[in-house]
């Protein structure tokens, strides 16, 4: 696709309650964002058009990228199954958004949600610049997206879920049917659980950025616990340095605000499961694009030259 410097190239990026969407100029520019309701429960097909009426609002002509949550089969676009979007399941999301768009099939690409956050921070965000880097997203669960030599590595379609990478075998039960994964130990619900557990407040909304700015000005029980958190995150990332030898990591979602807090206990957590001393290290980043790096990320396969 050859484009002119004032067309516009849109992002879709579907959420489990709501879906952003964006337009951004061919140099990465954003021009314009949103966010669109999209009725899941009136059914797939009125959310399609609903995102086709966005797309077509915010200017997208003739290409359109979008991320979705869930089990995807790339090499078609085919949503195998989506558990925050029961009408999303067995769903031929590609060929359906092509075909009310009245694009190509070529011209639409759909990306798994992480995948697509993760090529939006090493294009504009956190990561730029980094070739080789590890995506992590700390929100209700903890996604990745892993791209190596500068390219989205998707492996048969599901790497980079260092989410479900487990920690602790003996562990409590995991969304994913394995126990211990760091999910269960180190997303913003974890933590939330975990701090509850030794008696700090962490159910009201907030409550996680109180305890982060606790742990910050002192050595109390804040500190420790995420200190523990982190080490149990760094454990997660220990077999991920044993086998890609990754340096950077870029963290996104609710919780990533705690990186600094957390920044310790990861070092020492990747130590105690990888070797030859790489925890120190790490790069360890923060995300800079918030809640706009997945439809940024989506539209960026679409932009001339930056489909990778
Ligand atoms: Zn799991």
């Amino acid at each position: 696709m050859k484009g002119t410097s004032d067309e516009r190239w849109v992002g879709i990026d579907i959420g489990g309650t709501t879906i952003k969407a964006g337009a951004m100029r061919g140099d990465g520019t954003v021009i314009e964002e949103s966010t669109i309701e999209p009725g899941y429960a009136k059914g797939a097909a009125h959310a399609m058009d609903e995102i086709v009426r966005e797309a077509r609002r915010l200017g997208a002509t003739r290409a359109l990228g979008v991320g979705v949550p869930g089990q995807l089969r790339r090499a078609d676009g085919f949503v195998v199954d989506s558990p925050n979007i029961p009408s999303f399941r067995a769903l031929p999301l590609r060929e359906e958004l092509a075909k009310r768009m009245g694009f190509a099939l070529e011209n639409v690409v759909v990306e798994n949600d992480a995948n697509a956050a993760a090529l939006g921070e090493q294009w504009l965000g956190g990561a730029r610049g980094s070739h080789d880097v590890l995506m992590v997203t700390l929100g209700t669960g903890i996604g990745g997206g892993l791209i190596l030599g500068g390219r989205l590595y998707a492996g048969a379609g599901m790497a980079g879920e260092v989410g479900h990478v487990v920690v602790d075998p003996n562990g409590l039960a995991c969304g994913c049917g394995g126990r211990g994964c760091v999910e269960t130990l180190a997303s913003a619900t974890a933590a939330r659980r975990r701090a509850i557990a030794v008696n700090l407040p962490a159910s009201a909304p907030g409550d996680l950025k109180l305890l982060a700015a606790r742990a910050r000005a002192g050595e109390g029980a804040e500190r420790q616990l995420l200190f523990e958190i982190g080490r149990d995150l760094g454990r997660g990332l220990g077999p991920v340095i044993c086998l890609l030898d990754l340096e950077t990591f870029v963290f996104g979602g609710g919780f990533s605000g705690a990186l600094d807090t957390l920044e310790a206990g990861i070092r020492v957590g990747a130590d105690e499961r990888s070797y030859g001393g790489r925890g120190a290290k790490l790069r360890l980043l923060s995300a800079r694009l918030g809640p706009s790096a997945g439809w940024i990320g989506a539209a960026r396969p679409t932009v001339p030259g930056q489909r990778i």
